[in-house]
Formats: structure tokens, sequence, C-alpha cells
């Protein structure tokens, strides 16, 4: 399994990267041919960010979209990826699912500026997340976990074949935005890698929105991750900040991600 950061800006674009949006990539076979492929699962997808991932792999190919909830920094590109498959190459194709906290293609339509009449029945499968419910999409397995945020929202745990031992199950928690609570921390419980918001700083004092580097490296501990990435941290943040804030209440292994980096898992 890997994991493609293809934007990782917090809040919005960046300068140096597109807002949230994860390509996780794993091998299995395809349920029509019985060939083994390449399986592409995006977690997010925001300003930016659908340029960005063509970079990665040719959108086509894509077979679902995961929205950890419907602020427009982790969904605004949707409306690319909607022209990509009503006008453009992916036109033709199946509906991609399109899996997000209830009320996603609502949010869509928002952002399209169009009623309910539209249902973009040729380029979306929606499906709403549940927490605990896994959903699956080839060799991966999504489950959702509720998290702390001014919307509802989910984290999500993804599991896949590991890259190194493909007869072992891998696994990534992508936390989406929350604040430390229960129910995330039980959601990333000994996952390998654990992608985490890192939205604010100590100096932000307002509970129920974002996690501080702190409150990452505490949940880090309590749920025993093997390796912890930080990302969604503001563009005028000094990365700098978030990391010495994590290394208070975690010591094992530590990154930020960067927009095109490939991490395997
Ligand atoms: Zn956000
Ligand atoms: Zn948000």
């Amino acid at each position: 399994m890997r994991l493609r950061i293809v934007g990782c800006t917090g809040s919005m674009s960046g300068p140096r990267s597109a807002a949230s949006c994860y390509l996780v990539q794993a091998e299995g076979p395809d349920p029509v041919t019985g060939a083994t492929r390449t399986w592409n699962v995006a977690l997010d997808m925001g300003p930016g960010a659908f340029g960005q991932l063509w970079t990665h792999v040719d959108p086509c190919d894509l077979d679902a979209v995961v929205f950890s909830h419907g602020h427009a920094d982790h969904i605004g590109d949707v409306i690319s990826l909607h022209v990509h498959r009503r006008w453009g190459p992916g036109r033709g194709l199946a509906p991609i699912v399109l899996a997000g906290p209830e009320g996603v293609l609502d949010r869509v339509r928002q952002i399209d500026g169009v009623g309910p009449e539209e249902a973009y029945e040729g380029e979306f499968c929606e499906r709403s997340l549940v927490a605990g419910r896994a959903l699956r999409i080839g060799p991966l397995t999504v489950t959702p976990a509720t998290a702390w945020h001014s919307v509802p929202g989910f984290g999500v745990r993804v599991e896949g074949p590991s890259e190194g031992d493909p007869g072992r199950r891998a696994s990534l928690f992508y936390t989406g935005d929350t604040d430390q609570c229960d129910t995330i921390t039980a959601g990333a419980r000994g996952a390998d890698v654990l992608l985490a918001e890192c939205g604010f700083t100590e100096q932000e004092t307002v509970r129920g929105i974002h996690m501080t580097g702190a409150r990452v490296g505490e949940m880090a501990r309590l749920a025993g991750v093997g390796r912890v990435l930080l990302t969604h941290i503001q563009p005028w943040t000094d990365p700098a900040v978030p990391v010495a804030e994590a290394r208070t209440t975690w010591p094992g292994p530590l990154g930020v991600v960067h927009a095109g980096e490939i991490h395997t898992i």
C-alpha cells in the first residue's frame, strides 16, 4: 500500500501545495478481468488537488473518493472531477464511488451552483459513511471513525496489503479534520501510519476543531501507532513549531508530509 501526498496545506491551497488530498494505492484483483491491477482511492480533494492528482495517476483510473467532511478545503476540487467525467476523458466510464458524511452530493451541488434536479448519475455513486462500517474498495477497506470538528466528519482507517509483505494487512489512519477525541484515537489504534492533521499550534486555545502537535503526539501514544506524519499545517505556520510540540508528547518516528511524496506502508 502506498500513500501519495497530492495536497497537504491546511485549510486552503498554499504556495507549496494544493489543499488536502491523499492518494492510497494498492494492488489487487479486478473483479471483471480477474487480473491484478492497481487500485486508487483518493482521501479528500481540496482546492488545486485535482490537477496535482493528475501528476500521480490518470484520473480515469480512480476507483473512489472518500471525503472526511464537507468543508470546502477538503472537497472543493470535486467539481474538476465532475467535469472530467461528464465532458472529458472520463466520459462514459462507470460512476465513481463518492463517499462522505451524509448529504455529500448536496455539498457538491452547492459548490457546483445547481439544484436538486442535478443527480450526477453518470459521474458519481454516493455512499454515506457510517462510523465503524467498513467500505470495501478492491483490496482496500476504509473504516470511518467519528471526528470532533465544527461539522460532521470522520477520520478513516485504510487497510490493505503491506508494500513490503503483501501477505500482511498494513494500516493507515487519516484523521481528517478533528480535535483529539476518544473515537478518533480508537479508530487509529495500532495503525502502522497515523496521518494526522495539525491545524492549530498551542497558541490557539479553542477546542473541538483541530489538533496541535502536542495533541497529535498524545493521541499517537494512546493509540499505539507506528509512525506519525503531520499534515494540514497552515501555510503561515513554520512546520518546526508543530513538530516541536509533537516532540513533547511523542518520542517515536515523526515527520511532516510534503506534496509529491510517496510513503510506503
Ligand atoms: Zn481542513
Ligand atoms: Zn474542516
